[in-house]
């Protein structure tokens, strides 16, 4: 379909942004245009004004800053797919990044695009939940810092208020403790059914994909890892709390079982052995 009519801004900086945002009535941010295009195309969503953010390079950069690495909010799931930084120190947001779509979509879409849209059936959601990452959000009246756990408050709602950018997005470091992602789909360029991220080491983290309105941090699974306890005994409590729906790929009953083999799979995939 074709969308509303609308019009088009291209901001140069984040101060740029936010004042276009100010001048506008009924304005939206574009990014990669991955998920909002599709939207406006659909009618679910319109807007007078589209202010492209895309081409603001001081948002766009992966930086090691000692105990965690900082990611630009702009910067495209490709070359978090592809950074050796990365690579090195949080091997599950590279690997996760790889399995977002297809090239074309790794090679617009954004990781700010995709956290400040907070799809539950998004990959990129979940392994900024259990990595324990922090949001560096930016408007009018300064920055803030939101964890990752108080992020996404609702069905495609953030805590990015209306005419605040997201700007960067801080991992903690996991130099070399283990992590696995299972994605269950039906094609390999298809969004999840269900997926399940672990993250090993200090402040392990166990986040679920498309089980429930929001990406969800699975909060009794992962204290029952950092306990040590019995992979059954998490991938019992991983359902805990979730409220996946029904639909024509689906049941819920369907995806709870889906979560928790995943989850054993996850576990021995990072290498837990209890
Ligand atoms: C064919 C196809 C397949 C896909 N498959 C998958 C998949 O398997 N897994 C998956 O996770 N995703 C998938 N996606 C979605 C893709 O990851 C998108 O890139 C992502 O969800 C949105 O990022 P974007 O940069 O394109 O954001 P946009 O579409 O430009 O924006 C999305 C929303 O976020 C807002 N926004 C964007 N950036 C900011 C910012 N910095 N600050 C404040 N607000 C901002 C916009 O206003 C908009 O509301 C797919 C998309 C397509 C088209």
């Amino acid at each position: 379909m074709i969308p509303v009519s609308f019009d088009y801004v291209e901001a140069t900086s984040v101060e740029h942004a936010l004042a276009l945002f100010a001048e506008h009535d009924d304005a939206k941010f574009l990014a990669g245009g991955h998920s909002l295009v599709p939207m406006m195309k659909l009618r679910l969503v319109s807007s007078a004004v589209l202010i492209d953010i895309a081409r603001i390079a001081e948002l766009s950069y992966i930086e090691d800053r000692g105990d965690h690495v900082a990611v630009g909010a702009l910067t495209r799931h490709r070359e978090v797919e592809g950074s050796a930084l990365l690579a090195e120190h949080l091997g599950l947001l590279a690997h996760v990044a790889g399995h977002v779509g297809d090239p074309q979509v790794r090679n617009r879409g954004t990781l700010g695009g995709s956290l400040v849209h907070g799809d539950p059936a998004a990959d990129l959601p979940a392994a900024a939940l259990a990595l324990g990452a922090s949001m560096v959000i930016t408007g009018a009246a300064g920055t803030r810092v939101v964890p990752a756990a108080e992020f996404f408050v609702n069905f495609l709602e953030t805590a990015v208020g209306d005419g605040e950018l997201l700007t960067e997005v801080r991992f903690p470091k996991r130099t070399g403790d283990g992590w696995a992602y299972q994605k269950f789909n039906r094609r390999a360029m298809d969004y999840a059914i269900v997926a399940v991220a672990v993250q090993l080491g200090q402040n392990p983290g166990i986040a679920l994909v498309n089980m429930g309105s929001t990406p969800h941090l699975a909060t009794a699974a992962s204290a029952a890892l950092a306990a040590g306890s019995p992979t059954s005994v998490i991938a019992d409590a991983v359902v805990e709390g979730t409220e996946a729906w029904n639909d024509a790929n689906a049941t819920r009953e369907y995806r709870e079982h889906l979560a928790r083999v995943l989850t054993v799979r996850a576990l021995a995939q990072a290498g837990y052995t209890s």
